[in-house]
């Protein structure tokens, strides 16, 4: 399934559940390996993002193209090497002299 809805983003302090809608606290640091939400327990990756942002995926409703790079951040990055690839493509996109939409 492809849908524009595979994530949600939040903080520290709420993210609503994309499957159930349920307010999840305190998700803590960066996990990369898949978990599940605590309420209806569907299979969801949160990622910890700076200081206080999350973002929740969930896999199966994800792209094609995001899920086979959430399996090779599990097979072959530690969960700074994560942190550090992430922000290196939020400078890049920061750094872009023509701001873009990405394709969905
Ligand atoms: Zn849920």
């Amino acid at each position: 399934m492809e849908s524009n809805n595979w994530y949600a983003v939040g903080t520290q302090a709420g993210i609503n559940c994309l499957n159930c809608n349920s307010s999840i606290v305190e998700v803590g640091y960066t996990h990369t390996d898949t978990g599940v939400c605590p309420y209806c327990k569907t299979p969801c990756i949160f990622y910890g993002i700076g200081k206080d942002n999350v973002i929740q995926v969930i896999p199966d409703y994800a792209p094609d193209s995001f899920r086979k790079f959430i399996s090779w951040v599990q097979t072959d990055l530690s969960e700074m090497e994560f942190l550090f690839l992430i922000g290196a493509i939020k400078r890049i996109g920061r750094d872009l002299p023509v701001a873009q939409n990405p394709p969905d």
